[in-house]
């Protein structure tokens, strides 16, 4: 058996959902109740949430050989672009994503991104061999500080991990970034140049508290910092600025290091604003609520949004009526 994320369930023809934006990668969880306790996370070891969540999504189970053949069919119709195998971390985890890994890679040749408990380079280099076509390693905490208090083990090790891996396979890692832990904006946008210094892609999140969770009475991050950490990470992420341009005042930016008009036409696009990560990764309401704040837009944002978005931002009409249009 094999876990799947409810949005996925319903692309696969498996169970019936309403929704507005279904997701353009196939989201697999295998094992549960993970070794590790991070603070946020309804798998930690001494989270008392229930075990078919990840994020705040429910993820019910389904027959391995039936969800393979599925997502062939689902990739040949181009319902489906990517799949995304997440093993919980528990001693066997890289055998059971290789187990799958191979099997799925018997039926389609879906792009795969694989994450799990890899322990040095080599190991993401197997299940490249396998055909995995990118590897994930979630840094989730920006920083040393954030990540004693909600994650265990050491965070150099594991940024030592991310980067020998990222030399080694260049181009072929990617991350996750949990925004709203606690971090200052600084502390996020140093570790988000890094990683793209790195060549690593950055999957960003907003700390969404899940019941049964060390955090579960946390906030979620405040709107308008989030807008600016997105704009950060989508100037970084396409070298339209460097770190050094980006300028703060008690951690939060204030300067993106781009003429006013020319980040507001940036902002218009809204793409900054969309899901980040591995290619085709849109993630729907991992991070939101239908209808509440929309953190991670899964789909290209309607133009009320956003209008929304550059208020968020605090661009005025005038900034906004840029060379964009
Ligand atoms: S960015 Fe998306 S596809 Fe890549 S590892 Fe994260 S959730 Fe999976």
């Amino acid at each position: 058996m094999i876990r799947v994320s409810a949005g996925t369930a319903n692309v696969l023809g498996l169970k019936k959902l309403t929704t507005d934006a279904p997701p353009t990668t196939a989201y697999l969880m295998s094992g549960e109740k993970c070794s590790h306790d991070c603070a946020f996370c309804p798998q930690a070891r001494n989270s008392t949430g229930r075990s078919d969540l990840l994020a705040r999504v429910t993820w019910p189970d389904y027959d391995e050989n039936t969800v393979v053949s599925e997502i062939g069919r689902s990739f040949a119709c181009n319902r489906l672009k990517r799949t995304c195998l997440q093993v919980v971390n528990r001693q066997d985890s890289l055998d059971k994503a290789k187990n799958f890994l191979t099997k799925l890679k018997q039926n389609t040749s879906v792009p795969v991104c694989v994450s799990c408990n890899l322990s040095t380079p080599e190991e993401a280099g197997e299940l490249f061999a396998l055909g995995a076509d990118r590897v994930g390693l979630a840094l989730d905490a920006a920083c040393e500080r954030v990540y004693q208090k909600v994650k265990a083990g050491s965070f150099t090790k594991h940024l030592q991990l991310i980067e020998e891996t990222a030399r080694l396979y260049p181009g072929r890692i990617s991350t996750h970034l949990i925004a709203g832990l606690g971090e200052t904006e600084e502390e996020m946008v140093a570790i988000m140049a890094y990683m793209v210094s790195l060549g690593v892609t950055i999957g960003l999140f907003a700390f969404t508290p899940v019941k049964g969770t060390r955090l579960e009475n946390g906030q979620p991050p405040d709107i308008a910092s989030y807008r600016r950490i997105q704009l950060a990470q989508y100037l970084l992420a396409n070298k339209l600025v460097d770190r050094k341009d980006i300028k703060f005042h008690g951690g939060k930016i204030i300067e993106f290091g781009l003429p006013r008009k020319q980040l507001a036409a940036v902002a218009k696009t809204g793409k900054p604003f969309q899901t980040s990560g591995c290619p085709d990764c849109n993630r729907p309401y991992y991070n939101e609520k239908p209808g509440g704040v929309i953190y991670n837009y899964p789909r290209p944002l309607t133009p009320e949004e956003i209008d929304a978005v550059l208020r968020e931002l605090g661009f005025t009409a005038g900034d906004a009526a840029c060379s964009g249009d």
